[in-house]
């Protein structure tokens, strides 16, 4: 029998975070391997989310910005109409290009790319097997000292409601529509609905979104989210709020969706097609968690401890699998942290300092705690607020809607959060990331020179309002 090779880290999956892992473990000098299910690398991240839905948003807006604001700008467009066959083209090429270059990555870091699903068992001696079958059904074994667990999400399902991937779809099926739907009927005014729905609209679908929520965007400061309601609904979204799906059932060409309202009243509700985006959940099946005693959280996420390890020795996670927002970025920095720990350093990650974007138009970014989780907590803090409009940039751009909310400690002037909406939210809320990351003032940063005319000028008068010295309001 020959021998089975041992690697000092098996990552299984190969998004964000298990890439990351990756190349991070064989920058500091250990033996790599990475095994993944599916053909490509990249995870949903570079497959069937962020990019892919970036690609089609950028595509959208071009369109949307010929339609209706390059006029202002004295621009004159006779014709404009778009090719959807090509806006699919251009979104597969931009993933290709991505996900082809993890595999270059891979490549450079002699990182060990095993082909197939992954399933954990016990060695010998403390060591870990990782079972790798591939799509021929043959079998490879690895072993190991520490397997990191990368193995994401996937959407989420909703009873009575199920997913056929042509009438009623899930986010990777509403990348891919072939063509315009007459009314998209859009379950959940989350990140998902609202960057896809915006997709849809721009391109000429009539798009109703029903939130069981009495708000959209849960988890996004409340000031912030109603400003994005009422500018959605000014680019046609229709929402209804209140709205619990409870059932849909393909007719044909048609849905008919179901819902109940807050006295449970029962109403319907009919599209073409339907995308239901109402979370994700954590994937672990086929793992072999079980068998190796690695124990889930009460929402069936891998549970760890501060140092991502599991309640096994040697077994670690990070990413969208183990607690935490479901971010890219997030599963990257644990992807790092965690291989830092292996290599014998200290990986740490500052929860406090994730930034979030919602990519609609404008964009919507936020860092640290919003103003409810601040009252709820029961902290005192200042606010400082700022618009756009009175900023050059923004009027030269056309982009003068929107504003940045700074929230600050009262008594130690501590940057607490921030939220933005407005053109290119996703870029200015990087600075502030980087503020708290350094535990800065809200006066650090309005002392710190900001370049002009730019953006990033809203975002230091937010910071100087928390002092209301703000120079232009
Ligand atoms: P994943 O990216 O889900 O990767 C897990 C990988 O593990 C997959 O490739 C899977 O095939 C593989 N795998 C699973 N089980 C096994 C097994 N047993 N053996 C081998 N391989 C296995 N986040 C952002 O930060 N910004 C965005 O703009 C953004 N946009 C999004 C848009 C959409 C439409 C969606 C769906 C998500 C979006 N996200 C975004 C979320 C982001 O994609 C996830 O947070 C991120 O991909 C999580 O990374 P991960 O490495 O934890 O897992
Ligand atoms: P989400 O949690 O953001 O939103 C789901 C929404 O569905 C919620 O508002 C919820 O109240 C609603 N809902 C749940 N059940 C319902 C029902 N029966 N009827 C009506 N509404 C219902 O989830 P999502 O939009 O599916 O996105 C999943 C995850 O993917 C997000 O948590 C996010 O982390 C990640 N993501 C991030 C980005 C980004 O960073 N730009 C983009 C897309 C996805």
């Amino acid at each position: 029998m020959s021998e089975i090779e041992r690697f000092d880290v098996v990552v299984v999956g190969s998004g964000p975070g298990g890439y990351v892992c990756a190349i991070r473990a064989a920058q500091l000098g250990l033996k790599t391997a990475c095994v993944e299910k599916d053909a490509t690398l990249g995870g949903t991240c570079l497959n069937v989310g962020c990019i892919p839905s970036k690609a089609l948003l950028e595509s959208s807006e071009r369109y949307a910005a010929a339609r209706h604001s390059l006029a202002e700008h004295g621009v004159k467009v006779s014709e404009v109409g778009f090719d959807l066959d090509v806006m699919h083209e251009r979104r597969k090429r931009i993933v290709a290009q991505l996900t082809g270059g993890v595999e270059l990555l891979f490549k450079k870091n002699k990182i060990t790319r095993l082909s197939g699903m992954g399933r954990i068992a016990s060695g010998e001696g403390g060591l870990h097997r990782v079972v790798v079958t591939g799509a021929d059904g043959g079998e490879r074994v690895v072993e190991t000292s520490a397997v990191v667990i990368a193995t994401g999400s996937v959407p989420s399902s909703l009873r009575g409601v199920t997913i056929d991937h042509q009438r009623i779809v899930d986010s990777t099926g509403a990348l891919e529509l072939p063509k315009v739907p007459e009314h998209l009927v859009l379950i959940g005014a989350g990140v998902i609905g609202l960057e896809l729905g915006s997709v849809w609209a721009r391109l000429g679908a009539k798009v109703t979104v029903l939130e069981y929520l009495e708000r959209i965007l849960p988890g996004v400061d409340g000031e912030i989210a109603r400003a994005a309601e009422r500018t959605l609904k000014a680019q046609g979204l229709d929402f209804v709020l209140g709205a619990r799906v409870t059932g849909a059932e393909v007719q044909g060409e048609r849905v008919v969706v179901r819902w109940l309202d807050k006295s449970e009243a029962a109403h319907e509700i009919v599209g073409d097609r339907v995308l239901v985006a109402v979370g994700r959940r954590p994937f672990t099946a086929g793992l072999g968690l079980e068998d190796v005693g690695v124990a889930l959280d009460e929402r069936g996420r891998v549970a760890i401890d501060d140092a991502f390890q599991t309640n096994v020795a040697g077994i670690f996670a990070i990413g969208d699998v183990t607690r935490g927002a479901m971010l890219a970025h997030k599963a990257e920095d644990e992807g790092i942290a965690v291989a830092e720990i292996l290599a014998g350093g200290h990986g740490h990650v500052n929860y406090d300092a994730i930034p979030s974007i919602v990519y609609t138009h404008p964009e919507i970014a936020g860092v640290g705690r919003t103003e409810e989780e601040l009252g709820e907590a029961g902290v005192p803090f200042v606010k400082g607020r700022f618009k756009y409009g009175p900023n050059g940039r923004a009027l030269a751009l056309g982009e003068s809607e929107g504003m940045v909310k700074m929230l600050a400690h009262a008594e130690t002037d501590r940057i607490l959060g921030c939220h933005i909406i407005g053109a290119r939210a996703g870029d200015l809320i990087a600075e502030v990331a980087v503020a708290m990351e350094f535990g800065a003032s809200s006066e650090d940063l309005a002392r710190s020179c900001h370049a002009h005319p730019t953006l990033s000028e809203v975002v230091r008068e937010a910071a100087l309002d928390c002092a209301r010295r703000a120079l232009h309001k």
